[in-house]
């Protein structure tokens, strides 16, 4: 295991493993005889789709929406208005967008003077009202984050490169929205791709054995 803060790196040994790392991770960092076994290469197949996430602070309300909702501008997809939605960020003066901004393929690269930039041309198009005119609303602080590989792209045929959450690997096990749930890419395919591992690794392991019967054949997996 990495060191977290400048800690040493250590190893840690187990009955079992779960890896609830994303698939473009895992293709990574798998131990190179896994990468021939066909169970993992068809996970070659997976490939996470770049998305940006903007932050943004308004001196004022934009919206008086307490929902998620789908935007009509071609580069920004969903947004929220987390001083309504979002306790953590209440503020009943000032609004606080947050925004997905997808395909994000040609905008991964550039800056964020010009992510910005052109976010707030389509802002401007969305909230003309308080957006444009003689006192516009003005960004108080921004936050861009860039995520190169995001949930994977689901292009016809992905279905079948996904893996289960029990793998060839007797103690090694799957977790993550990629991994073969009846959901997407999507934090409710995260959700019930958990509860599958483990549901698989209580089925093979009863928790009435008090300790996890592995046979002593079992290789343990390196860390
Ligand atoms: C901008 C954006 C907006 C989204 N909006 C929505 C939405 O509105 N609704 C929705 O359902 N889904 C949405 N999604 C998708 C959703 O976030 C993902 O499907 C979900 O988070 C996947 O969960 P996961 O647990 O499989 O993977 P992740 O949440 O990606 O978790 C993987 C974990 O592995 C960790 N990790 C990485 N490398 C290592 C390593 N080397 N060692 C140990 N750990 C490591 C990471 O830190 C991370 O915690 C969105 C995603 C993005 C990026």
């Amino acid at each position: 295991m990495r060191g977290i803060n400048g800690q040493p790196d250590e190893t840690i040994e187990a009955d079992l493993y779960v890896s609830a790392m994303s698939v473009d991770v895992m293709k990574v960092l798998m131990p190179q005889p896994w990468k021939e076994m066909q169970f993992f290469k068809k996970m070659e197949g997976l490939e996470g789709v770049p998305v940006i996430n903007l932050h943004l602070w308004f001196d004022r309300k934009i919206t008086d929406i307490d929902h998620l909702l789908f935007s009509r501008s071609d580069i920004l997809s969903v947004y929220a208005d987390m001083s309504i939605t979002c306790k953590d960020y209440e503020d009943p003066d000032r609004s606080m967008l947050e925004l997905v901004l997808a395909p994000a393929k040609d905008w991964i690269d550039k800056s964020e003077a010009e992510i910005m930039a052109a976010t707030m041309q389509e802002l401007e198009r969305l909230f003309p009202q308080h957006l444009t005119g003689e006192n516009p609303a003005k960004v108080r602080k921004y936050k861009v984050v860039k995520t190169p590989r995001s949930v994977y792209t689901s292009s016809p045929g992905r279905q079948a490169c996904r893996p289960s959450q029990v793998t060839p690997i007797s103690n090694f096990y799957l977790a993550g929205s990629y991994t073969m749930q009846r959901y997407l890419g999507s934090m409710e395919g995260a959700v019930l791709s958990g509860k599958l591992a483990a549901q698989a690794i209580t089925t093979a392991y009863p928790l009435s054995n008090a300790a996890i019967p592995l046979q002593s054949s079992t290789p343990a997996v390196p860390a």
